[in-house]
């Protein structure tokens, strides 16, 4: 039943993004107003216990409705954002937002629910030297655990020195889980996973769209040998960006536990996710 619930969570909504080749500067100063104006907002993929069909908790996506472009895509204003500095206050505003929309959720479905949200986080803001008090603060101000918390980065924005290194470490005190976003398309040095308090492996979907492509063995060998090494080095492996049944299905038998990708769930905007939550709580009820 768990696994019914989890596919007819297919997403009927999906807005159609505007991907397009953008005048960049032009694209920065109408973002500057965008914060002002609230033209920003969050859409929540869940990510799924690949053995339960349970959604454990969901990904925070940025969107930004412009007024006239429509909707315009994250892979084109994050680059942009990180550029001039915006994505500072952009993701100082996506913390915030997404734990409070957690906090209202547990409050409201029960902490069973939905137990965690993931927040992309940008190189440029683990360098801003109150990084950790103010995700400190959020999580005090929303009264949320720091097991309910898990911070993306990607290993480029990692690699960068001893400032960084200690803003994880502090992170990681504090109880805040990190995920290695993309995992594999970096760097992917193993020392890496040694000198950071790394929790989760994130396999980037580059990799899950080789594995069953009997021609591609190197995706398919690098999707295995991720879900080995988070077994042996006690993380956990998240798959993203499945699609199909057969993906999952291969995942799975890698030893996959936990899954993202529009097979399961597309993004949904938050009244979607209320209505996967409300199913799974009348499910545990029953
Ligand atoms: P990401 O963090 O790796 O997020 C996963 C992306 O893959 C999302 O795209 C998601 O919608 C997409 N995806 C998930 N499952 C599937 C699937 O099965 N098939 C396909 N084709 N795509 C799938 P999205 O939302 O467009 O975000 C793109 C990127 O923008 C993110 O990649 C992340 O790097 C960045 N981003 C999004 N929101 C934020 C944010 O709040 N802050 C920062 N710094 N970056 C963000
Ligand atoms: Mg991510
Ligand atoms: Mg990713
Ligand atoms: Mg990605």
């Amino acid at each position: 039943a768990a696994k019914a619930a989890g596919k007819a969570a297919w997403a009927r909504f999906e807005p159609r993004m505007r991907h397009e080749v953008v005048n960049h500067a032009r694209l920065g100063s109408e973002l500057h107003n965008a914060i002002i104006r609230h033209e920003l907002f969050l859409m929540y993929q869940p990510v799924f216990d690949l053995d339960t069909g349970r959604m454990s908790g969901a990904e925070a996506l940025v969107r930004w409705q412009h007024p006239a472009r429509g909707l315009v895509s994250p892979a084109d204003f994050v680059p942009v954002a990180e550029r001039s500095g915006l994505i500072v206050p952009l993701g100082s505003w996506v913390l915030r937002e997404a734990c409070e929309q957690l906090a209202r959720w547990q409050a409201e479905y029960g902490p069973a629910a939905i137990r965690s949200v993931n927040v992309n986080v940008a190189a440029r803001q683990l360098r801003e030297p109150g990084f950790v008090d103010e995700v400190a603060a959020v999580l005090s101000d929303t009264r949320l655990g720091p097991m309910n918390l898990v911070l993306e980065v990607t290993e480029s924005s990692v690699v960068d020195g001893r400032q960084v290194r200690d803003t994880l470490e502090a992170l990681h005190e504090l109880g805040v889980r990190l995920a290695l976003d993309d995992f594999g398309t970096g760097q992917s040095s193993l020392s890496l996973l040694r000198a950071f308090p790394v929790d989760v492996l994130k396999l980037d979907k580059s990799f899950v769209d080789g594995i069953c492509d009997g021609e591609d063995r190197g995706r398919l060998a690098v999707a295995a040998a991720v879900a080995q090494l988070a077994e042996y080095l006690d993380l956990y492996a998240v798959a993203e960006g499945i699609e199909t049944a057969a993906q999952l299905d291969r995942l799975r038998r890698m030893g996959y536990r936990l899954g993202q990708g529009y097979y399961m769930a597309k993004p949904l905007p938050p009244a979607e996710m209320a209505v996967l939550m409300q199913r799974t709580a009348t499910a545990v009820a029953a």
